[in-house]
């Protein structure tokens, strides 16, 4: 199987040389893994000139899967659009066609002092945010600043087609099949049009899954809920503005955004065997304030690759070993900086990744 490892910048090849050697770990000897690594966002300028090189691109395109790391750093506000790291991972996720993000957000019990929620509204979190990821006002024409009378002026468009916002909603009613039956779909339908398309597409999908409870959201009131009552949550399935919003809140009721792992999938998502390689990433960015110095959580990444070894990789119970061990060593005692609490144990980002491989001995 071969694995396309895009390290990227800041924290990104810290957290990844983590999450790279749990999978080699975990699949030992059993599985052939070839990984191969190339540059992406600023290293992928400062290789070859551009956030997404060709050479990186080919390698992505002939993967099974891509472990992805994080992109970002001084030059994100370059005028130049094409030059900014970023580019680099909206680009590669257009090219793949990667139209569902999946970034579930889980409540681990031992985590449960680091929210800074309180423990009784927290306990028990365990939600899957859906973002579609390939249309909305991220990748909407017309967009940029214009002149008018002399003032400048901004514009970006809120664009779904029917087909796009049927494809995902398909994907969410799929999903909570597998969970708990619940699908909330987070809109804006009182006042955007484009918004009130996808109510009205989710809702027709609906008919085809009689077996998942669906309910609609506007997003303020979602956002509220989050908050306030985020145990009622099960699936979220929403735009790519959104979910961008929504998930990093959602990142705060589970302790820290260094614990969210996600997964973008394309054509036959969810499905091992799907026609392109999902891409498998943390939800964090690079973190240049942390870059460097060995103190960022790994976690989101290691579990990012079990996410790969379930969708992608068709691994399941190599997926599940990794999240045990993840478990054992948070009940062991061990934390990053972010998660850290008076009583426990702090690591820094190797030794956070010394631990899990250890604990994968123990997590069968
Ligand atoms: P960020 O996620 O990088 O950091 C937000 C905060 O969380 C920071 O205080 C950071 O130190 C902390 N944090 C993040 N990951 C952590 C981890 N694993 N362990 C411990 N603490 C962690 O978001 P930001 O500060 O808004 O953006 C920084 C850069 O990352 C920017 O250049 C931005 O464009 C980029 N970014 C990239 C991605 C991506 O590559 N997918 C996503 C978001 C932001």
């Amino acid at each position: 199987m071969k694995i396309a490892i895009l390290p990227g910048d800041g924290i990104g090849p810290e957290v990844t040389a983590q999450s790279a050697r749990v999978l080699r770990a975990v699949v030992g000897n059993r599985v052939d893994l070839r990984m191969e690594e190339a540059p992406i966002g600023q290293a992928g300028v400062d290789a070859a000139g551009v956030p997404l090189p060709g050479a990186t691109l080919a390698l992505a395109q002939a993967a099974d899967a891509i472990l992805f790391g994080a992109v970002g750093g001084p030059t994100d506000e370059l005028p130049d659009r094409s030059k900014r790291p970023g580019s680099g991972l909206l680009k590669l996720r257009k090219s793949l066609s990667l139209f569902a993000n999946f970034r579930p957000a889980v409540l681990f019990p031992e985590l449960i002092g680091a929210s800074t929620l309180r423990p009784d509204v927290v306990a028990g979190v365990d939600m899957l945010i859906l973002r579609e990821l390939n249309g909305d006002l991220y990748f909407g024409e017309p967009r940029g600043v214009h002149l008018e009378n002399g003032r400048r002026v901004g514009v970006n468009t809120m664009r779904y087609s029917e087909d796009e916002v049927a494809r995902i909603a398909h994907v969410g009613f799929q999903a909570a099949r597998q969970r708990r039956g619940k699908l909330c779909s987070v809109d804006k339908a009182n006042v955007l049009e484009t918004m009130q398309l996808w109510r009205d597409v989710v809702t027709e999908v609906s008919r085809e899954y009689p077996d998942v409870a669906l309910t609609h959201l506007y997003v303020d009131a979602a956002s509220m809920m989050l908050i306030r009552a985020p145990k009622q949550f099960d699936v979220i399935v929403t735009g790519n503005v959104f979910g961008d919003i929504l998930s990093d809140a959602a990142a705060m009721l589970t302790g820290s955004i260094g614990m969210l792992p996600s997964a973008s999938l394309g054509i036959g998502a969810g499905v091992a065997g799907a026609k392109v390689p999902g891409l498998y990433e943390p939800v964090h960015g690079s973190a240049p304030d942390i870059a460097g110095r060995d103190i960022a959580n790994p976690l989101a990444s290691v579990l990012s690759a079990a996410m790969m070894l379930r969708h992608s990789l068709g691994l399941p119970e190599e997926a599940l070993r990794i999240e045990r061990a993840v478990r054992a060593v948070l009940a062991n005692g061990y934390r990053t900086a972010d998660i850290h609490q008076a009583g426990t144990r702090l690591v820094g980002t190797a030794e956070m990744g010394d631990a899990v491989v250890k604990a994968l001995d123990f997590a069968t």
